[in-house]
């Protein structure tokens, strides 16, 4: 019986791990709440990505029917590009990400990664060539080492700490008296929101997908630390087809790209330099944060 047992017991704690780790990319969308389980279509093929260009084409979406979210939503980020949506709190910036990651399906119009309508391929192949850095990251009960190879669990040592390294998060783990050893999460060590943030970044570079959508925090950094993970943003960014959801202005200047987003609109897009240019909304956003810092 004890035999039985023990591997019934190790399924037990694997398949709540798999549980936990839903729950994870569920909190990364604030998504704790009940929503619909969405389907693959019957004639489901796999997402056969050429260059990574993602594009929202006339998007309109609602949770609710008495209230509409996203009225007609359109841009392209071509592939290896960055681009960064802000906006008011309950625009709809998180919203894009949700349906990027099929959370929900848009009301109307569609979505696309390399000409495939997303609701016409797997969700396993779709969410499998998207990396997340989300706002707040859910660490497992276990090794620092662990929770890092979770990104890969096939990479080898070598491999987790590069990936800890690119992440800035390496010097910081060996001052650890237990090193990579240490135990993180509940029932361990607890990391700042930065520090569980370059962990997710570090799982992202070792899953290395092509496309990435970064859900930056809302709370404010010390500048030092924001230092320190906007550079290793700037590493798991480049070279990906990237959507960065920014609640902050710091993580956006330099993107291709910016949209500004009003109530489920697109009212103003450019680069930053045009933006303050255009004078408009963005412009007042960011003459608002420089007044906010200076004092
Ligand atoms: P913030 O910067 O505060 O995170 P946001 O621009 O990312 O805001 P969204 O999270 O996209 O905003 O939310 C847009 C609107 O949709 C908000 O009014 C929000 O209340 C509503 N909303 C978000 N999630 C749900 C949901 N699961 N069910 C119903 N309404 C929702």
């Amino acid at each position: 019986l004890i035999q039985l047992f023990i591997p019934l017991n190790a399924l037990g704690f694997v398949y709540r791990e798999i549980r936990q780790s839903l729950v994870n990319v569920e909190r990364l969308f604030g998504l704790l709440e009940e929503h619909p389980a969405i389907e693959d279509a019957p004639y489901a093929q796999a997402l056969h990505l050429t260059q990574g260009e993602i594009a929202f084409h006339d998007v309109h979406f609602s949770y609710n029917p008495d209230r509409t979210i996203l009225k007609g939503v359109s841009f392209t980020i071509p592939a290896g590009h960055k681009v960064a949506v802000v906006g008011a709190s309950g625009a709809g910036k998180s919203t894009l990400a949700r349906l990027l990651f099929r959370f929900f399906d848009v009301s109307s119009g569609h979505i696309s990664i390399d000409g495939q309508d997303i609701r016409q391929v797997t969700q396993d192949s779709l969410r499998n060539l998207i990396g997340v850095v989300p706002q707040d990251t859910v660490l497992f009960n276990d090794s620092i080492y662990n929770n890092l190879a979770y990104g890969r669990p096939s990479a080898s040592q070598e491999e987790v700490e590069h990936a800890a390294r690119q992440a800035n998060l390496h010097d910081f783990i060996i001052s650890l008296p237990e090193g990579y050893k240490t135990k993180v999460g509940e029932r361990g060590l607890k990391l700042s929101g930065g520090e569980k943030q370059r962990v997710a970044i570090a799982r992202v570079l070792l899953k290395n997908p092509p496309l990435l959508i970064l859900d930056e925090a809302t709370s404010a950094l010390d500048s030092i630390s924001e230092h320190i993970i906007l550079d290793a943003l700037n590493e798991v960014s480049r070279q990906r087809t990237t959507l960065v959801i920014a609640h902050r202005l710091s993580t956006v200047s330099d993107a291709d790209t910016i949209l500004v987003m009003e109530q489920g609109e697109i009212i103003e897009s450019g680069s930053h330099n045009a933006l303050l240019a255009l004078n408009g909304y963005y412009a007042k956003l960011w003459q608002q944060q420089q007044h906010t810092t200076k004092t």
